[in-house]
């Protein structure tokens, strides 16, 4: 089956182009010039891959990422952000916010069709972890549903060790707190109250994962990314 992209961009030049040259690559290929259509589109559409644009009317691209990774229907959608070449801290901003790659205008479509391909292949590999896990000291095996610290188990509750295992499979992409509250606790709306719910959590992890405790990184007033590197 063809693989379905969505583009959201509000210049027609670039759509066009973008459009001739995904199809003659064999997508199929969706766009919309904003982002109120573009998590509408997502969401009704479940593309393979929004390529978003980061300066748009409205709603811009960086909001517009958060909101597709905060929704259940759309946090596993790859997203490219296309921006322009002075935006680097944007890049960093976007990375953190869940985007899977960046690419700076003007791009080549061979650069481009190539970073997608690259990013596809990424995504449909996400999903499939090993069975056994490893950072540093700290060892997890999802068949058994263990972990442990220096070769010690550590006893962790349900829901801690699907927290860890939700950081872990998101592969230093950032969890929102209110994307976990859905996910794990399977709240709708979080209130204030719940969303504390999940810094109480990491705060009993992050005390069980002793010295590797390091790995779950708060990002500030939005959530929690496990680091697996050092
Ligand atoms: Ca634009």
């Amino acid at each position: 089956m063809k693989e379905k992209i969505l583009i959201v961009e509000d210049e027609k030049d670039i759509v066009k182009m973008l459009d001739y040259n995904l199809k003659k690559e064999n997508f199929r290929v969706l766009s919309c010039g904003d982002g109120e259509d573009a998590l509408k589109l997502a969401s009704r559409e479940q593309p393979d891959l929004i390529l978003l644009d980061l300066m748009l009317p409205g709603i811009d691209g960086l909001e517009v990422c958060k909101s597709l990774k905060n929704e259940r229907k759309t946090a596993n959608i790859p997203i490219i952000m296309l921006t322009a070449k002075s935006q680097e801290t944007d890049k960093v901003i976007g990375l953190e916010l869940g985007a899977d790659d960046y690419i700076a205008k003007p791009f080549s479509p061979r650069e481009l069709i190539a970073r997608i391909k690259a990013v596809l292949r990424r995504s449909r590999e996400r999903d499939r972890l090993p069975e056994i896990f490893k950072a540093g000291d700290l060892t997890i095996d999802f068949s058994v549903i263990s972990a442990s610290v220096k070769n010690k188990p550590i006893e962790l509750t349900a829901k801690e060790f699907e927290l860890l295992a939700a950081l872990i499979k998101a592969r230093g992409r950032v969890l929102s707190r209110d994307f976990l509250l859905d996910n794990i606790w399977g709240f709708d709306k979080a209130a204030e109250i719940q969303t504390r719910t999940v810094d109480v959590h990491i705060r009993t992890l992050r005390k069980k994962l002793k010295s590797e405790a390091k790995r779950v990184v708060t990002v500030k007033s939005y959530g929690y990314r496990f680091n697996s590197e050092g």
